[in-house]
């Protein structure tokens, strides 16, 4: 399958940084199709810089509800009108800073659907979950309370991202990332059936030029979810490239 390279830009830069950084990775690459995730703010003049090119743009989260007195908060329908054809959900910031639980994660990916927008769902243990061998039951779990009925037929996309490996320079060994993604493959196989065959698992969490090529020639990566190498136009083409 067609690998997709993502970079959540989280909450960095300023709408001049946005719109530059989003000039540097206009063209995209021959063998991937990219998407960046800019803050809410930027997203409409990032889709706007973006606007003929094969890059795609996504929002960083959506809220469960598609319209209502929900203060501070944005739909799903909200950040589709201004650009954006993506949303990552449940990444492990929101799950800590804002108590976001799997059935959370779950609603904001139901509307995500019925809005048209493509949730890609993280999931990933904490270091001491890894230490405690549970890393794998966790991933599990999580996929099983966060994904909705209908996901990998609407082509949703799932992120693993080790909550220890998240802008700390570490990465589990390229054969624990392929054995947690193969889990990830049979639980959503058994799920949704042969269809899941197609849906993609991206790594996240420290990929970088240097280390990206490794894990992307491991069975059932089909690319990379990346934080802080995404605010580096060149270095988020070179992962790109690395595929
Ligand atoms: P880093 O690439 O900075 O480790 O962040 C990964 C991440 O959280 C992407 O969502």
């Amino acid at each position: 399958m067609r690998p997709l390279i993502a970079g959540n830009w989280k909450m960095h830069g300023t709408l001049r940084e946005a719109a530059r950084l989003a000039e540097g990775v206009r063209e995209g690459v021959k063998g991937a199709d990219l998407l960046v995730c800019p803050p809410a703010v930027h997203l409409h003049p990032v889709a706007v810089v973006l606007l003929g090119s094969p890059v795609a743009v996504g929002a960083q989260d959506c809220h469960a509800a598609a319209k209502g007195a929900h203060t501070g908060d944005l739909s799903a329908e909200m950040v589709r009108d201004v650009g954006a054809t993506h949303v990552i959900l449940g990444h492990s910031e929101r799950r800590a800073n804002h108590g976001e639980t799997d059935a959370d994660v779950r609603a904001k990916a139901e509307a995500a659907l019925a809005a048209g927008l493509i949730p890609i769902v993280c999931v990933g243990e904490t270091e001491a979950e890894r230490l405690a061998g549970e890393a794998e039951a966790v991933v599990t779990k999580q996929l099983a309370g966060s994904l909705p009925d209908g996901f990998a037929a609407a082509g949703g996309i799932v992120a693993y991202e080790p909550v220890w490996a998240i802008g700390t320079g570490r990465t589990p060994t390229e054969a624990e990332v392929a054995a947690i993604h193969g889990t990830m493959r049979q639980s959503l196989v058994g799920r949704f059936g042969e269809k899941a065959q197609g849906t993609r698992l991206l790594y996240g969490g420290s990929v970088k030029p240097g280390n990206a090529a490794g894990i992307f020639a491991l069975a059932n990566v089909d690319g990379a979810l990346v934080g802080g190498a995404s605010l580096v136009a060149a270095d988020f083409l070179a992962i790109a490239q690395a595929f």
